[in-house]
């Protein structure tokens, strides 16, 4: 089936589908080796799409996995470090990227995809899911933190390697249990973005450090019938939803 080229581009991963525009606008992009400059150019599955003169992988079939991230692994396709990664659980045919990060400690729903046109959309802070966070907490967060929680607190993150001051807001939050003998709190947060230990340094911002942090669930993703390490694809309805 014909379809746009900047399409198959942003579907291949190589940019956004803006992105992808301004490369055909800045003749960066060949087809069957003649340069395009048209936007509204179609393209066939045999049709050979060069980007700066590197082929793009752009038939693959697209594919969706939903993982039960366990902890000791890191989200990254490769450590340098030599950990385990997703990519070691998640063993199929296809390449496929993890959408965002958790952390190394960090349990819960991770989604996989070869689809970079709607990794990029999830990720871009404009497409705000619902990120559901379940945190066991040091000491007993008080009314007064839940309240500021909801409403922002100021958190240093790092992004592209440079820490920036970032309000994290609007956040729902709850206690779901309280262990006065361990003085451990077990806190329910929500939030939109995903920024580098987000939950950690909010909940540090009201002074409770986080001993252990699950994402419950991702949207309408959860984890329903997944033990850690655990993944399944997703149903097509599933995946409509997303987009
Ligand atoms: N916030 C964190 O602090 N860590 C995660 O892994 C995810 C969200």
């Amino acid at each position: 089936m014909a379809e746009r080229l900047q399409k198959v581009m942003a579907q291949a991963g190589v940019a956004s589908r803006r992105a992808s525009e301004q490369l055909i606008l800045d003749g960066k992009v060949t087809v069957n080796g003649k340069t395009i400059h048209e936007l509204g150019t179609k393209v066939e599955p045999s049709d050979k799409i060069e980007v700066s003169g590197e082929p793009i992988d752009s038939r693959e079939k697209l594919v969706y996995f939903l993982l039960n991230k366990p902890r000791g692994v890191v989200t990254t396709n490769s450590d340098d470090k030599g950990r385990a990664t997703v990519m070691d659980i998640v063993d199929e045919p296809e390449r496929v990227y993890p959408v965002g990060r958790l952390d190394y400690d960090t349990t819960g729903v991770l989604l996989l995809t070869n689809d970079g046109e709607l990794a990029n959309k999830l990720m871009h802070p404009r497409y705000r899911i619902d990120k559901v966070y379940v945190a066991k907490v040091k000491g007993i967060p008080t009314n007064e933190e839940l309240e500021k929680l909801r409403h922002g607190v100021t958190v240093k993150t790092k992004q592209n390697g440079r820490y920036t001051t970032f309000n994290a807001a609007p956040a729902r939050a709850e206690i779901q249990s309280t262990n006065t003998k361990n003085h451990t709190a077990i806190v329910k947060l929500t939030i939109h973005e995903g920024k580098y230990h987000q939950v950690k340094e909010m909940m540090k911002a009201v002074g409770h450090e986080v001993l252990k942090l699950t994402r419950e669930r991702y949207g309408m993703l959860d984890l329903t019938g997944l033990t850690p390490g655990e993944y399944r694809p997703l149903r097509y309805e599933e995946v409509q939803a997303l987009k």
